[in-house]
């Protein structure tokens, strides 16, 4: 833009604060902003969610997004629901912003939304705008889009956001629930603050298997297996675990690190009492999911760290006596009975983990790291339906 849209005059360039050197009309004595068109483009859904729609115009044998330009006084949303109904025919019932980019041979800011529709159905399509369009799965979409176009960055961008979240992805993906106490939560021994996903072992997990699979962190401090705390007996595992399965359902896999608070005093639990309520935990998985949804988890049962000699005079020596120790470590074979009593998959923590000198029962982030290690080699394998 070299005159004024205005009055033809033409633009010099002047100094306007906090922007820089702008067109001028020396004749109107006003700034002209650059002038150009704001446009919008979609990546379409269908109604299962697992399917984006590529179409063909001009006569091009190219497959790129529905897009259209702005109107003034229109709102981007507002074109996207126009736009995607005047071309497909379909009605847009959920919409969510995706990216932006200056696209300079139209001179044109494109915006971009993924959005889904109301039908797969094409027979509305505008025959007279839109020369072909199908459905692909994101992936064949991936492939068949205009490589090198904005689209395909737009598609891009998106697919990769929506790693864990989109709907195609859900089925393939391996959904893992992590249902344990602090040393799941990923408290720091050394300050009682919780360690960030990076260094706890849930988090590092999640990096290990990638993004093949997703991990529902379920740590939650004081939590036993069923024993019922008189002031709080919601930390009982027990109180808790159908709601968290039926909230993250459908599950893959489910692994169980709990124990180490029943072993505190005033639950006088036995280290055959702790099993015994690691089994009811199993059984629970093993029936609720059942029924709650089609399959029954992979479950990984794993036999918490042992508590480390001198807990009594630790800072959880309230809570713990020394004759915990010995029960810490009687529970590696008893979980093993179970595991192999109601056919699910075993891990011993006390033979990959120690429980810190700090305060003799939580987790440094080393071990956490060490168990990480440990549990993605031992969920790799599950999946393969080898035996580790
Ligand atoms: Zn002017």
């Amino acid at each position: 833009m070299s005159f004024c849209t205005n009055c033809g005059e033409e633009l010099t360039q002047k100094y306007l604060e906090n922007e820089g050197m702008i067109p001028y009309c020396p004749h109107c004595r006003e700034f002209r902003f650059p002038m150009f068109n704001a446009a919008i483009s979609a990546i379409v859904y269908n109604p299962a969610g697992d399917r984006i729609i590529l179409i063909r115009q001009y006569g091009r044998d190219r497959n790129i997004l529905v897009a259209g330009y702005i109107n003034k006084g229109e709102s981007a949303e507002h074109t996207l629901v126009r736009e995607v109904k005047e071309e497909l025919g379909l009605n847009v019932t959920a919409y969510t912003f995706n990216a932006s980019r200056y696209f300079e041979n139209s001179n044109t800011l494109m915006i971009n939304f993924a959005c889904q529709v109301d039908s797969d159905s094409l027979e509305h399509m505008n025959q007279e705008e839109v020369d072909y369009a199908a459905w692909y799965t994101p992936h064949e979409a991936k492939e068949k889009i205009l490589q090198g176009s904005l689209a395909q960055k737009f598609l891009l961008k998106w697919l990769d956001k929506s790693m864990y979240y989109g709907r195609e992805d859900v089925k393939e993906r391996k959904k893992i629930l992590c249902f344990g106490d602090s040393n799941t939560y990923g408290y720091n021994p050394e300050n009682g603050v919780r360690f960030s996903r990076d260094f706890r072992w849930t988090g590092r997990l999640q990096k290990l298997l990638g993004r093949d699979y997703e991990i529902v962190e379920e740590g939650c401090n004081g939590r036993t297996t069923v024993i019922a705390d008189r002031e709080e007996p919601w930390k009982s595992g027990e109180a808790s675990l159908r709601a968290i399965l039926n909230s993250h359902k459908p599950l893959d896999m489910v692994i169980l690190m709990l124990g180490t608070n029943d072993m505190k005093k005033q639950y006088h639990a036995s280290a055959r009492d702790i099993a015994s309520g690691a089994e009811e935990l199993v059984e629970i998985i093993q029936t609720f999911t059942k029924m709650k949804q089609d399959h029954c988890p992979e479950i990984l049962l794993v036999s918490p760290p042992a508590l480390r000699p001198g807990i009594s005079q630790s800072p959880f020596g309230d809570s713990f006596s020394e004759d915990a120790i010995a029960v810490s470590e009687q529970l590696g074979p008893l979980y093993q009975e179970v595991a192999l009593k109601k056919r699910c998959h075993f891990v011993d923590a006390a033979g990959i983990i120690v429980s810190s000198e700090e305060d003799h029962l939580h987790l440094t982030a080393e071990e956490h790291d060490k168990l990480a290690l440990a549990l993605a080699d031992h969920v790799r394998r599950i999946f393969k339906k080898e035996e580790p």
